[in-house]
């Protein structure tokens, strides 16, 4: 970064074999945030390998779990100690307000906690088979070499979910983040390797998706994927990976419904439903894009939304008056304007925002207002399609059923909120929604102890809680007889 090096292969840092560097903008004002090393195809190959090598080696996947769990524990005290640091960088690159990165890396610090403990209490089984000679147990085993991807909207909190876990389980990786977003996951690997994690075990390379994907997924020597991003990505690495018969984790996008019951709680369901969709720009893929409110309160419910999403301070996330940051890029923008004209195009009522800010001191970042758009149904394509901006698009229900109904009708399964004051509908509601999270009477909560994931296009696999450290392991039974004896079929004679 700024001249040093930032791939990281085997233990030694090093520049871009082709001296090829790439510059970050600070959507805030559209200044260069840093320079960084741009990795090639063959640099990615090389990381791939020294991971490949440092676990076949043995050491590191037979370091006893005592030892992991306390280089997991000194990783936490380090990030305790570059709190501020690491959530000034993730501001500076992805835009989101200082508040909000300090929740990331408060975040962060208990995935690392939450694995360095739930490593060292985890027990091999043991099966009774109804011999005494026979000890039968299942162990697990680390999977292997992983390659972590993860997007740009929370760049080291999802890529924490990845290396905590992995540096758990006992494998060796590669970590890319996004090309837009790299700053923080350099700062972090810098950091885990002052925490004294082996050479080769943790490898960086970042640039471009495009350029390295092949040679990080389309790749033999690559045990595990574990990827976050967007449905097409996830798509293309799912079929590169089915060559190989690699196992491969996609969590990807969502479009994710807010159900508000007439009965439910006014002040709380106002607030949350802003929250849900309006927190980091919308640019979060849990969230509340789709509000789905009944009709008898819909017009009120609407109006008071529009009138306080008008007053949402938008501004440089440094700012501590700025209440949302600004889009991730230029080129993101243009995307959400994209939608919104679709949204005018398809017939939907715009209530609120609709365009950038006109204040001149933000018009050198890509800052977007919050917008809300009013008569939405399902044939729209904003209703449809993840637009990944603040966008809020509003369809209206009159029975339970409808809001079951309309709830469900995604292709996405990511995470879904409901909210009433009635707590057996409450339940009913919850248990027939078809998504990976569902909050009742809360939203966009989550904790290092509880597995994420998606259902249906929403991704296969699941970070967190005791399934996201399973999936970097494999599972193994040994059948050990301790008295052998001739089973006796083929006798010989
Ligand atoms: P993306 O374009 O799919 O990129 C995700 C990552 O994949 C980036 O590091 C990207 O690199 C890399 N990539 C691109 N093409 C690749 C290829 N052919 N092979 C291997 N890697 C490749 O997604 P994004 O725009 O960064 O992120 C937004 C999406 O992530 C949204 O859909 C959001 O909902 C989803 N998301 C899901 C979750 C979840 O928990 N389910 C969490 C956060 C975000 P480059 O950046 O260099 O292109």
């Amino acid at each position: 970064m700024n001249g040093e090096p930032d791939l990281l292969v085997g233990g030694t840092w090093s520049h871009a074999s082709d001296g090829g560097t790439r510059e970050i903008i600070n959507p805030a004002d559209g200044s260069v945030a840093a320079t960084v090393d741009e990795a090639t195809a063959d640099d990615a190959r090389r990381a791939v390998s020294a991971a490949r090598t440092t676990f076949d080696a043995g050491t590191w996947p037979a370091t006893p779990v005592a030892e992991r769990s306390a280089l997991l524990a000194r990783i936490v005290d380090l990030l305790e100690r570059d709190k501020e640091a690491l959530a000034r960088v993730e501001t500076l690159d992805t835009g989101k307000t200082l508040v909000e990165s300090r929740i990331d890396i408060d975040d962060i610090i208990s995935v690392f906690r939450f694995y360095s403990q739930l490593v060292g209490v985890e027990a091999d089984r043991l099966i009774d088979v109804g011999d005494p000679t026979v000890i039968s147990r299942v162990v697990r085993e680390p999977i292997g070499v992983c390659v972590l991807i993860a997007p740009w909207n929370y760049p080291l909190l999802q890529m924490s979910w990845k290396i905590a876990p992995a540096l758990a389980a006992g494998c060796t990786m590669v970590a890319k983040p996004s090309e837009v977003t790299p700053l923080s996951t350099i700062a972090f690997v810098r950091l885990a390797e002052e925490a004294g994690v082996p050479d080769g075990v943790l490898n960086l390379v970042q640039g471009s998706g495009a350029v390295l994907g092949a040679a990080l997924t389309d790749n033999p020597d690559v045990d595990f994927i574990s990827f976050t991003g967007g449905l097409a990505t996830g798509r293309t690495i799912a079929k590169v990976a089915a060559e190989h018969v690699t196992k491969v984790a996609v969590e990807l996008g969502g479009k994710n419904p807010h159900i508000v019951f007439a009965d439910a709680d006014w002040e709380s369901s106002v607030d949350q439903v802003l929250t849900g969709v309006f927190l980091h720009s919308g640019q979060v893929c849990s969230a509340g894009t789709r509000l789905i409110v009944e009709d008898s309160i819909a017009d009120d419910f609407v109006a008071e939304l529009a009138n306080r999403a008008e007053k949402i301070r938008v501004g440089n996330g440094l700012d501590p008056a700025s209440e949302t940051g600004p889009l991730v890029s230029e080129q993101h923008r243009a995307k959400v304007e994209a939608f919104v004209e679709l949204g005018i195009s398809e017939g939907a009522k715009l209530v609120a925002g609709g365009t950038r800010p006109s204040d001149p001191a933000l018009a050198s970042g890509s800052f977007y207002r919050p917008t809300i758009f009013d008569r939405c149904d399902r044939s729209m394509r904003i209703v449809a399609e993840e637009t990944f901006g603040p966008i809020l698009t509003v369809e209206r229900f009159e029975t339970e059923a409808d809001a079951i109904r309309l709830g469900n009708d995604t292709e996405y399964g990511l995470a879904a909120g409901v909210r009433t004051s009635d707590a057996a509908r409450g339940e009913r509601v919850v248990r027939a929604l078809r998504h990976g999270t569902v909050w009742l009477n809360d939203f966009g909560y989550y904790t290092a102890a509880a597995e994420w994931g998606g259902f249906k296009k929403s991704g296969n696999g699941r970070e967190l809680g005791p399934t996201g450290l399973a999936e970097y392991q494999e599972i193994k039974h040994i059948w050990h007889n301790t008295a052998p004896k001739p089973a006796g079929w083929f006798k010989g004679d």
